[in-house]
């Protein structure tokens, strides 16, 4: 009897502790019950989101699929999509005021959380990209093995916000002479590994990091083909190593 009882004190303590470290994320997996509408399967709007935004959400998911299934032959991830009309409730669930999206990926579920912004089909291909990739490669291995700066690279092939060239080499060039508008040295790569070294340390810096990370997938792009980025994922999927 008292086992049980100290199972269940810990059991509230754990579950306090995780709701504590993680709100957004039981946010995430009661928006349901939050003041949202579910329009189509899995994909809600925050109440009073006007029926054209409504339709228009729904269209840029499914040109952003196809984008996806384009560039990826296929498309497995099943986030959420949740489209906060309101900046509080994009932050409540973001945990930042920053940026048109921003995905939750966790062993249990994945979301894209979007606000006004990210009311486009580049930002929904963006994010989906992300968990495309965590997808293939499950929770783990993503956060232990791939460097920011790949995978915000690889999701930057798919958003055509900085560059819309479909030609690899086009896009490889317009990558590079973006990134040396804003900077004459690009930042290493071993300094864009983890979401700290990439977004902590403002807007100007993050800015270059994509551009840097871009630069370097659509080279790669360009000199290889896709088929390689793909070699390079199926082989960090087999051997649990990422080498780029
Ligand atoms: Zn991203």
């Amino acid at each position: 009897m008292k086992f049980l009882k100290y199972f269940f004190y810990a059991l509230i303590t754990l579950a306090s502790l995780f709701v504590w470290v993680f709100p957004q994320l039981l946010r995430c997996f009661c928006v349901e019950y939050d003041n949202f509408l579910e329009i189509k399967p899995n994909i809600f709007v925050e109440e009073k989101t006007s029926k054209m935004q409504q339709d228009s959400l729904i269209k840029y998911v499914e040109n952003a699929k196809m984008r996806l299934k384009t560039f990826w032959g296929s498309k497995n991830g099943q986030a959420t999509i949740i489209f906060s009309k309101n900046p509080k409730t994009y932050q409540k669930y973001a945990k930042t005021t920053e940026g048109a999206g921003f995905s939750i990926g966790t062993p249990l579920g994945s979301w894209i959380i979007l606000n006004q912004d990210g009311l486009n089909v580049d930002v929904i291909a963006h994010e989906m990209c992300h968990d495309e990739l965590m997808t293939k490669l499950g929770w783990w291995k993503t956060k232990q093995e791939i460097p920011t700066w790949f995978d915000e690279g690889l999701a930057l092939m798919l958003d055509y916000r900085f560059v819309s060239s479909q030609d690899s080499i086009q896009r490889y060039n317009d990558y590079r002479n973006e990134v040396s508008y804003l900077s004459a040295i690009p930042i290493p790569l071993n300094e864009l590994n983890t979401q700290k070294d990439f977004f902590g340390h403002g807007e100007r810096f993050t800015k270059i990091a994509y551009l840097t990370s871009a630069v370097e997938v659509s080279r790669k792009i360009s000199m290889k083909g896709k088929k390689e980025i793909f070699r390079i994922i199926n082989k960090t999927e087999k051997e649990g190593k990422f080498e780029f």
